[in-house]
């Protein structure tokens, strides 16, 4: 790996220390019977909580000012960095209800140190892991009320962070906005999802050797708004990519990661090379693998290998999964040399199993042996 820039907040002594997060006064909340309609049926992202957090970093000061305040536009000089080039990350989680009643956030610390990766590939400044957590913690504490009461629903974190540095000068900013909202999620599919069907892209890809694919950032998504459109136009729900050198190895969806099920009994999913993102559901499923006794590999797996192996049978399913969805079955692919089919086209056994373990532990109902819930009340 290349040198990483060094990361500006180690320039600060306490820069490791959790910030101190003021509460600022909410002169105007959604009234309750607002807020309850709003809730009944928040779909995804489209409805948002009374409060966020909002922290600033300058390269004087360091990070400084955090608050947990009212929800508000905020305002920007139109020379701010992040609307020219782009340096903002972001991350998704969400505060789910567990059997008991108390909220809880799953594998918080994970989110933070993949922010502060993607801080580093960006060249942002680290926010201290504690300070990041407690960010969160307390945003779905202050906005609790908007935890929608639906079968499945949970309150999705957008913790993110920009450069809004007025400066139209190529390099690193010297003045950044961390920000965390809260959305009110429902559930995504009732009963388990259902199997869908994805378009392999000849002509795009969504991450080079050496580039961002590794990094939660904006750009990325940006460059796979196309691809993706391009897959709906098809009559396809996601689009898959292939590696951007070879065009021939499986990576990931636009936002999920993949896995392949063999008749086996062996579970394969493309190694972290850089291009794929990590995510934390992705890590979750693999540990939840090896110990069911799978034979799980993190190894690299070919279009054709994939076409190869759903005809002949040794391949019986393929599931996406990431924090939306948790698990989501793929059921047919398509590509410019043609259609193939995943074992029955429907949800299978060893996804169905493996997304029922996960939620079992995300939701309380299952022992928690790694202590990836972190309680908030
Ligand atoms: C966020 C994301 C994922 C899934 O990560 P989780 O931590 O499991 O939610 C997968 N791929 C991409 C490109 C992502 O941005």
């Amino acid at each position: 790996m290349a040198d990483a820039p060094k990361p500006a907040s180690m320039a600060h002594p306490k820069a490791n220390l959790a910030l101190d997060i003021a509460r600022l006064p909410h002169p105007a909340p959604v009234p309750g019977d607002s807020r309850t309609a709003a809730i009944a049926d928040p779909g995804f992202g489209r409805v948002f909580t009374d409060h966020m957090v909002r922290i600033s970093w300058s390269e004087g000061q360091g990070w400084h000012g955090a608050t947990l305040g009212p929800r508000e536009p905020i305002s920007l000089d139109p020379a701010a960095a992040v609307l020219h080039y782009a340096q903002e990350i972001f991350e998704g989680m969400k505060a789910y209800r567990l059997a008991d009643g108390a909220m809880a956030l799953f594998r918080p610390h994970e989110n933070a140190r993949r922010f502060n990766a993607s801080a580093r590939r960006l060249a942002m400044p680290e926010l201290p892991e504690e300070t990041f957590v407690e960010a969160v913690r307390q945003l779905a504490i202050a906005d609790r009320e908007w935890f929608p009461q639906v079968e499945g629903g949970s309150l999705y974190l957008r913790p993110f962070m920009f450069a809004h540095e007025p400066f139209l000068g190529v390099r690193p900013a010297k003045q950044y906005t961390f920000l965390a909202i809260a959305s009110p999620a429902g559930n995504y599919f009732k009963s388990g999802a259902p199997a869908v069907s994805i378009w392999v892209s000849a002509d795009y890809t969504r991450a080079a050797p050496g580039g961002t694919g590794a990094a939660k950032c904006g750009g990325n998504y940006a460059a796979s708004l196309v691809p993706q459109a391009e897959a709906i136009a098809l009559g396809h729900d996601q689009v898959v990519f292939l590696d951007a050198a070879e065009r021939r190895w499986i990576e990931e969806l636009g936002g999920m990661n993949l896995f392949f099920v063999f008749a086996d009994g062996s579970l394969v999913t493309p190694p972290l090379s850089g291009t794929i993102l990590p995510g934390i559901t992705r890590d979750s499923l693999l540990q939840l693998a090896r110990e069911e006794g799978l034979d799980v590999r993190e190894e690299r797996y070919s279009l054709d290998q994939w076409r190869e192996d759903a005809a002949s049978g040794k391949l019986i399913e393929t599931f996406a999964c990431g924090t939306a969805a948790v698990v989501t079955p793929v059921g047919r692919v398509a590509g410019k040399a043609g259609e193939f089919t995943i074992g029955s086209g429907g949800p299978g056994q060893t996804t169905q199993r493996l997304r029922e373990r996960l939620v079992a532990i995300q939701r309380g109902n299952a022992p928690d042996p790694h202590g990836w819930v972190l309680r908030l009340d």
